[in-house]
């Protein structure tokens, strides 16, 4: 029998990453061929290529160009020009992966024509209606046939907002899977790590590392300007290692602050997941407003700060793995992120097992076969 056709939407770093998993299971399916469209939300080899080539994932078969531009415009545009790819493709199932707007814009065009969508990361909440994410994700499990979740609280979600009990699957987290595979591969000797210890006072288990790049914070100068000044703070205490979104290094330019910051943190570019990997596990202490690397903190039980006012993995808060820390003062952040060194949370395991990725593929091929 012919296999179904799967129509995969990504665009974003995340979403690569966690579609690295469901691809490789894929390509093994007898029953299902999958085709890959990138939006072009995220372009820049250190925001996109990388990650194909070293998590080996096969280029996409579509190459859109849509980036920058308001909500609006870029949601718009790639409904544009993922409505066209449908048109031509015709899949049996279309598949959405966590919250950004090319998750939006493909569940959108998806359902527009009556493809059936299947979203990866369903039922996550934040509870916050003014976050750009939130928004994408609840309008997304709306419309989806297939809301794979990573947690028990996300099915609980999904239930209170009345979706049908069939259509929630519980699979667990295909990051986990993603970090079993790949973290196995990384340790603290070479590598990037090994560059800054030669060349800096970065020492495995010795420094702390940070991500940025929430609307919530770089769009709002005194949030922004509170968690520079508690990392400039910080790094009289540690070495802090920040890798630089460019939304957020380009904040930081406009209002005059990289250079204040950078003659107390070492200011890296994107890194690629590899490298990133190495960081994670090797850091004393990580600080983010990231969904994906507060995560990853658990999986490689490093205490992480959460750079934000809630979280979407409010399971990493109550195990105590995570301080939920919103920067309003940088004397406050400050608190916390001392507080959080050389602290450890509860013996959890949320994610599941490290299938999650073949139990998407199972439910899809059961279901359209
Ligand atoms: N990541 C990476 N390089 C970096 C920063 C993050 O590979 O310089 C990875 C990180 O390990 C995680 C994912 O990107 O797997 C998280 O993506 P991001 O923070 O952009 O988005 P979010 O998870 O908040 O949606």
């Amino acid at each position: 029998m012919k296999p179904k056709k799967i129509l995969t939407v990504i665009g974003a770093r995340p979403q690569f990453i966690k579609a690295s998993a469901v691809s490789a299971i894929l390509e093994q399916s007898d029953e299902l061929h999958e085709v890959v469209v990138h939006t072009g939300q995220h372009f820049d080899a250190n925001m996109s290529d990388v990650f194909f080539s070293e998590l080996g994932m096969r280029p996409p078969a579509y190459q859109c160009a849509v980036h920058g531009g308001g909500h609006g415009e870029m949601t718009g545009r790639m409904l544009i020009e993922i409505e066209k790819v449908l048109l031509a493709e015709k899949p049996d199932a279309v598949l959405v992966y966590g919250d950004t707007n090319s998750t939006l814009a493909g569940s959108l065009a998806a359902i527009k024509l009556h493809i059936p969508v299947a979203h990866v990361e369903a039922g996550l909440r934040s509870l916050n209606m003014a976050s750009p994410e939130e928004v994408n994700r609840i309008c997304t499990d709306r419309v989806s046939r297939w809301l794979f979740t990573p947690t028990e609280g996300a099915c609980t979600h999904l239930r209170r907002e009345g979706v049908a009990a069939d259509h929630i699957h519980l699979v667990g987290d295909v990051m986990f899977d993603v970090a079993l595979h790949h973290g196995a591969r990384v340790d603290e000797s070479g590598g990037l790590l090994g560059q800054l210890r030669a060349r800096h006072d970065v020492r495995p288990g010795g420094y702390c590392l940070a991500t940025i790049h929430r609307a919530e914070n770089t769009d709002h100068p005194a949030r922004l300007a509170t968690i520079v000044e508690a990392l400039i703070a910080f790094s009289k205490d540690i070495p802090v290692v920040l890798p630089l979104h460019p939304r957020t290094r380009a904040v930081l330019a406009r209002e005059g602050k990289l250079q204040v910051l950078e003659q107390a943190v070492l200011l890296l570019d994107p890194l690629g997941y590899l490298d990133m990997v190495q960081l994670e596990k090797h850091a004393a202490l990580i600080a983010t407003d990231s969904g994906g690397v507060q995560k990853e903190a658990f999986f490689y039980r490093v205490p992480c700060v959460t750079l934000r006012d809630e979280t979407e993995w409010s399971e990493l808060v109550e195990s105590g793995w995570n301080r939920l820390t919103p920067p309003v003062s940088s004397a406050s952040v400050l608190q916390s992120l001392r507080a959080s060194l050389g602290s450890a949370g509860a013996d959890v395991s949320p994610y599941g097992k490290g299938d999650a990725a073949r139990r998407i593929v199972r439910q899809l091929a059961a279901d359209l076969a």
